[in-house]
């Protein structure tokens, strides 16, 4: 297959399996906040690879940092360990409430080991009994079977045979409905600060607060997966920072490589030992390439500049979307925290969020859905002022036409 094969959307159909329905623009290049397909058109990029971009596309200091690790050192498994890997872990423990890390693929990986840890733990601390997994309905931890076991949304496990037991699930921000589940057999509760798949839903500190408390009286570990909340995505370095509640184990995923595929689980000394040697493991967890990335990705964002600025682009990006809902009326609500914001569609266009997407598209604009009824934004934290303004005009071009 030479490289000048000339391909385009239609072999998507042809030649891969289908789980997924990809747009029909097919983009090949990207700088800082914009992405351009194979005709040359250009798009304002809201949508961020769904919070992975963190930094945008091809941000100078990433692509330097990939290319110099490139021509040192790509891989060498789990029997070595390697320097970019020591020093990355060094700066997450530094800049968090974790001791330990551990480093995998994905964010479905970083949660897999994050529930395999609470079970062990619980295991070898009280006994095999102590093993109940609390998740939230309509959150969403990835999409191996575990995680689709513990993510609250049936539609995800649905179908693939019998799922993982021992799982529960309660409604978010209900602290009674915790109260009521929670018991001296529950290993972990496992919240998203922020619920982003689910609809773009902050958790509010008194919540977090009262969980925390319930998770220590019952001797149960509290999970936070911060996967998309994490990596500066709300103005803080961690969602968690917010509201002063720190869990014993935090994922953190897609913002953490900027683009490149790594994932993170951080937890403390009380907690890591249960992982012990040969327990649990990922050919790439921590591979050189990756860490590197993530390392530059991390020395950026964990800076007041980048961070004071997600909540001034938040202001911007809000500002706008209210001002258009005005207009237009087809928002009922603007919430979110930081860059990670849901508009939710007003009643008369509820079930449109994959049509506004589509519209925003053809417009010259990338944005989200969260659900069919939440159009989602998760742009670059350091999308330029210029861009939000030009991404808002396109958008209200798009929403003309959704209201005809
Ligand atoms: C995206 C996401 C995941 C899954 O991450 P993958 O890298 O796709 O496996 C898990 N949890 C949350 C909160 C996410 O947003």
């Amino acid at each position: 297959m030479s490289q000048s094969m000339q391909v385009s959307r239609a072999d998507f159909d042809r030649l891969m399996v289908p789980n997924y329905a990809p747009v029909d623009m097919l983009p090949v290049r990207g700088d800082g906040s914009r992405l351009w397909d194979q005709q040359g058109r250009d798009y304002i990029d809201l949508a961020g690879g769904i919070a992975v971009n963190a930094l945008g596309h091809a941000h100078p200091q990433l692509v330097e940092a990939l290319t110099e690790q490139a021509q040192k050192l790509w891989h060498v498994s789990n029997i070595m360990t390697n320097e970019p890997a020591l020093r990355l872990a060094g700066k997450l423990v530094a800049a968090t409430f974790a001791d330990k890390v551990l480093f995998v693929n994905s964010g479905a990986e970083a949660n897999e080991a994050a529930f395999k840890l609470a079970r062990r733990w619980a295991h070898d601390q009280v006994g095999p009994d102590k093993h109940e997994i609390i998740a939230c309905s309509n959150s969403f931890h990835g999409r191996t079977l575990f995680t689709v076991s513990v993510g609250g949304q049936p539609k995800y496990s649905q179908g693939f045979g019998p799922a993982i037991t021992g799982i529960s699930h309660v409604p978010y921000n209900d602290i009674a409905a915790l109260e009521a589940q929670i018991s001296a057999r529950t290993c972990a509760v496992v919240i998203e600060p922020v619920q982003g798949e689910g609809g773009v839903i902050p958790a509010t500190a008194e919540y977090l607060q009262a969980v925390r408390a319930l998770c220590d009286k019952h001797n149960a570990l509290l999970i936070f997966d911060e996967v998309q909340s994490g990596m500066g995505r709300t103005g803080k370095l961690y969602a968690y920072m917010h509201s002063g509640v720190a869990p014993d184990i935090l994922t953190s995923a897609k913002g953490i490589g900027g683009g490149f595929p790594i994932a993170a689980m951080l937890t403390t000394d009380r907690v890591a030992p249960a992982l012990s040697v040969g327990s649990h493991g990922s050919t790439y967890g921590g591979n050189p390439l990756g860490c590197a990335v993530a390392e530059k990705v991390l020395d950026i964002i964990n800076t007041p500049q980048v961070l004071d600025g997600v909540g001034e682009r938040q202001a911007q990006l809000t500002a706008g979307l209210r001002q258009l809902s005005d207009e237009l009326g087809v928002f009922s609500d603007i919430r979110g925290q930081g860059l990670l914001i849901g508009a939710v569609l007003a009643e008369r266009w509820r079930g449109e969020a994959g049509q506004v997407m589509k519209l925003a598209q053809e417009e010259g604009l990338l944005v989200l859905q969260a659900g069919a009824d939440v159009v989602r934004f998760a742009p670059s934290l350091i999308i330029p002022e210029a861009d939000i303004r030009e991404g808002l005009g396109r958008l209200r071009s798009a929403l003309l036409r959704l209201v005809g």
